[in-house]
């Protein structure tokens, strides 16, 4: 059983519904262990079906599996949270998670399940209601995700998208010690400060969207020549290791220590973005490619929830 989170995991955000299974499936056949799901993502019941049918072949125990999901904006009420987080681990499959994180420091209007799931970010989508929030201050949040602990439904809790003010506020209030924090980060957000804070509090970081802007080409909200893959001290690491730029840039995530979830729905990437140990970036390359930081947020609620919805949520500003 991992007792610690894995340094590499998979992430399931976009992975199409059609495909989440079978991509779940070949995953832990690659070898990832740790699943980075959420209800948002909109495709746990196919990756429960993947895990199951990946157990039921003999390629791994639910033991040897760690599973992470994450509670939904709309969920934050205290009497939502294990609603939330038992539609998570029915559509899984699963009888208890590794760890449940809240997925922003956004409380939406709750949405009954059977209205509507996963609820997004729209409250009412036919009349174009953009965003409703709710006033649930993110302390009644924590005291009920504390619960689920309480009740073997996760092993372990966490936290998405806070900066540093919002962890020293939590761990004034925390009784369960917050297992992580994940964040975006990559070589253009090193979010160094964050994530040294997070460490001091002794939380695990990982980070999401590890490659950077590739996953927001497919939304618009990046563009090709945005990719961090073709910087010069990318490549050049890339051919002095023998290694892809893709490897380069998430070795450097595993080796300042965060751990990673980069996605792809291709079964050759998930061996390449996992063949990343047997190798290590000098101390030189791991700061050239440190000082590509731009603090440039790809995946940002101040942004895209204007943007898409009229809603203007900013959170980190
Ligand atoms: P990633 O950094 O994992 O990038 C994914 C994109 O990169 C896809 O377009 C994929 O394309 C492409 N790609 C993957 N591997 C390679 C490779 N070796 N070479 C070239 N291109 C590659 O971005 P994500 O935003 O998906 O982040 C990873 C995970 O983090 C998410 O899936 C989700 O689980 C989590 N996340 C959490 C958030 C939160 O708020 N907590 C927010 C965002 C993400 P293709 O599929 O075609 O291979």
């Amino acid at each position: 059983m991992p007792e610690t989170i894995p340094s590499i995991g998979f992430g399931f955000w976009k992975v199409a519904r059609e495909d989440a299974a079978d991509v779940a499936y070949q995953a832990i056949e690659a070898g990832y262990r740790h699943l980075d799901c959420a209800a948002d993502y909109g495709n746990e019941i196919e990756v429960g079906q993947g895990i199951a049918r990946a157990i039921a072949d003999g390629l791994v125990t639910r033991e040897e599996l760690w599973v992470t999901s994450k509670l939904w904006n709309t969920f934050h009420a205290p009497e939502h949270v294990e609603e939330g987080c038992r539609k998570s681990l029915d559509d899984l499959g699963l009888d208890y998670l590794d760890l449940y994180l809240v997925h922003f420091p956004i409380a939406l209007e709750y949405v009954p399940i059977e209205t509507r799931y996963p609820p997004e970010w729209v409250h009412d989508q036919e009349a174009n209601s953009g965003m409703k929030r709710a006033k649930v201050p993110l302390h009644a949040t924590w005291g009920a995700m504390e619960a689920l602990v309480g009740k073997g439904l996760t092993r372990r809790i966490g936290v998405c998208n806070y900066n540093s003010a919002l962890i020293h506020d939590l761990m004034t209030y925390a009784t369960v010690q917050p297992y992580a924090l994940q964040v975006e980060a990559h070589p253009y957000l090193t979010q160094d400060k964050l994530v040294r804070i997070a460490k001091d509090y002794g939380m695990e970081v990982t980070a999401f969207s590890p490659l950077g802007a590739l996953s927001y080409v497919e939304l618009d909200m990046a563009g090709q020549g945005d990719s961090v893959l073709t910087e010069p001290v990318v490549t050049a690491a890339a051919a002095a290791h023998g290694k892809t730029p893709a490897q380069v840039v998430l070795r450097w995530g595993v080796q300042r220590g965060t751990s990673i979830i980069p996605k792809t729905s291709k079964p050759e990437r998930m061996r390449e973005n996992l063949d990343i140990e047997d190798f290590a970036l000098s101390d030189d390359e791991m700061a050239a490619i440190s000082a590509l930081n731009a603090n440039r947020r790809f995946n940002d609620p101040g942004v895209f929830a204007e943007a898409a919805f009229g809603t203007f949520h900013p959170i980190y500003d």
